[in-house]
């Protein structure tokens, strides 16, 4: 006989995680189904990692570009990057246990392997069948590589973080998170690193002001931006370098090259639709405003939702409520808001963006009812050594009141300052607001609530 739990979360990362502990703590029955290591992307091949190899680089820009002026006689000897992946493996180890311990302390049965669909209430996995009353899928998403030419011959951001040697030449090709934040890493660790986009600039969908400064900042520092660049084939050479052909006809030889021109979501292999759950025709699941699917009783959260946002917070955030409607009855109604959800890019320097663009706020609002405040310095801990680094700031208020509907930056530490003026945002907060806050000096941050 089959293995029945009140809830099935399929997918141990970020969304299925939250969900089924939060599930078993509210008293239900749970099973978690992971295929492959407990965390998901985040925790494996994703944030994490990324974030470890960021502050790799931060360190060395510290030692190269800022520690001269702060009167260190320092120097490089060798930069060891086994040392680095050694000393992230181990910290994602940790994080694995701290996963199996609030698992098993809340009672949840993990299961390993891959899970398959076989009707709405039942999954199989290694043979074996297991039932549920309720069924969360949160199998998340994949990196997607183009259909052109030798294109398997590039490695993606996974083949990235499997990297054991630091290769001496990159070409990033993508112009997301992605592309930006590996090509940063690269060129921080001494990686001659070229980032390749199509269009005019990285990031297009965010505010001007941040990526005409994160542009200008690479033009200064690197890594070598090449813009109206499209890869037509891979071709690889004799002694295992890879020649990237651009459809202008120019080439660049490099020892790897990264793709990061987006995700997929997952959902093509666990059988999905003997569950009756309807899928878009790019493989996202669709949902309503509860996680509900077109399926009675399977819900889908994380990357894989048709309109979600790729972020694990948001899929964390998402699964808990969901476990919450479901096994908490003083919450019937809980649901996520997917509205100002803060987002820092980890490039160099790293970006923090809330709520509307300017260009948005007009398209929303009408140009008379936006106002614009900006505010543009050289931060303090590079303004005092040859590297100035630009830091740039805007706040987009709307209406009367100038209620701020986007708050956006780039620079040293903003990827610290952003978290509090999401609370504020979400609470409604006005440019008045802002103002009538004391400023913490001498800080990036104080920036925001001085702006005139
Ligand atoms: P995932 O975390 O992808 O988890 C899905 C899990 O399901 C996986 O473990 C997979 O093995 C498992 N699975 C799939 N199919 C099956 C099956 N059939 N049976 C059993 N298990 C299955 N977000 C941020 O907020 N901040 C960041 O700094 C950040 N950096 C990122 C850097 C990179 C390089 C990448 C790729 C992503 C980054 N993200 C970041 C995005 C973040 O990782 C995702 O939004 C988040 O992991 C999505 O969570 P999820 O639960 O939807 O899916
Ligand atoms: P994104 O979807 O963010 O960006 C990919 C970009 O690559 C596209 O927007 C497009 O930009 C470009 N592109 C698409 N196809 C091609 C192609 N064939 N050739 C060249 N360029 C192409 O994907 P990512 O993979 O960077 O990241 C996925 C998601 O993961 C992010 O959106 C984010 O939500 C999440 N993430 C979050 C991070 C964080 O919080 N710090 C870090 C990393 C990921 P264009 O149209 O301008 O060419």
């Amino acid at each position: 006989m089959a293995q029945h739990f009140d809830y099935i979360a399929i997918g141990g990362g970020s969304g299925g995680i939250a969900s089924a502990n939060r599930a078993a703590m509210r008293g239900a029955k749970v099973a978690l189904i992971e295929a492959q290591h407990m965390g998901g992307t985040c925790v494996n091949v994703g944030c994490v990692p990324k974030k470890v190899m960021w502050h790799g680089a931060q360190v060395a820009e510290a030692i190269k570009l800022y520690a001269p002026d702060y009167g260190f006689d320092v120097e490089i000897k060798d930069f060891n990057w086994s040392k680095l992946i050694e000393s992230r493996q181990a910290y994602i180890g940790r994080i694995h246990q701290g996963y199996d311990k609030y698992l098993a302390s809340n009672g949840v049965t993990v299961i390993n392997g891959f899970a398959k669909f076989v009707d709405n209430k039942t999954i199989e996995v290694n043979g074996e069948h297991y039932t549920a009353d309720h069924i969360l899928v949160a199998v998340g998403g994949r990196p997607s590589i183009p259909n052109i030419p030798g294109a398997e011959y590039g490695i993606d951001s996974n083949g990235f973080f499997e990297l054991t040697e630091q290769p001496k030449r990159v070409a990033v090709i993508g112009a997301g998170y992605i592309a930006v934040e590996l090509a940063g890493v690269l060129h921080g660790l001494g990686t001659e690193t070229h980032l390749f986009v199509r269009k005019h600039a990285p990031l297009r969908s965010f505010d001007p002001l941040i990526v005409d400064t994160l542009t200008e900042v690479m033009a200064a520092e690197g890594p070598t931006l090449h813009t109206h660049a499209t890869p037509s084939k891979l071709t690889k050479e004799s002694d295992g370098s890879v020649t990237l052909h651009l459809e202008s006809g120019e080439t660049h030889t490099v020892d790897q090259v990264i793709w990061a021109i987006g995700r997929h979501p997952a959902t093509d292999a666990i059988n999905i639709a003997a569950a009756g759950v309807e899928l878009n025709e790019h493989g996202y699941v669709k949902v309503d405003e509860y996680q509900q699917t077109s399926a009675k009783n399977v819900y889908a959260v994380g990357d894989i939702i048709e309109g979600g946002v790729e972020l694990t917070p948001v899929a964390v955030k998402a699964g808990r409520l969901l476990s919450e409607r479901l096994f908490n009855p003083e919450m019937p109604d809980a649901k996520m808001d997917y509205s100002l959800i803060p987002t820092v890019v980890f490039s160099h320097p790293p970006i923090g963006t809330i709520g509307l663009t300017e260009q948005e706020a007009i398209a929303q609002y009408g140009e008379a009812d936006i106002k614009v405040y900006t505010s543009s310095f050289a931060a303090m801990y590079t303004a005092v050594t040859q590297h100035r680094q630009p830091c740039k700031m805007k706040l987009v208020c709307q209406g009367k009141n100038e209620k701020i509907v986007g708050l956006h930056g780039i620079g040293f530490a903003v990827d610290e300052m952003i978290q509090g003026f999401a609370v504020a945002m979400k609470m409604g907060a006005t440019k008045a607001d802002f103002d009538a806050v004391v400023a913490i000096h001498p800080t990036g941050s104080e920036e925001f609530v001085t702006m005139r």
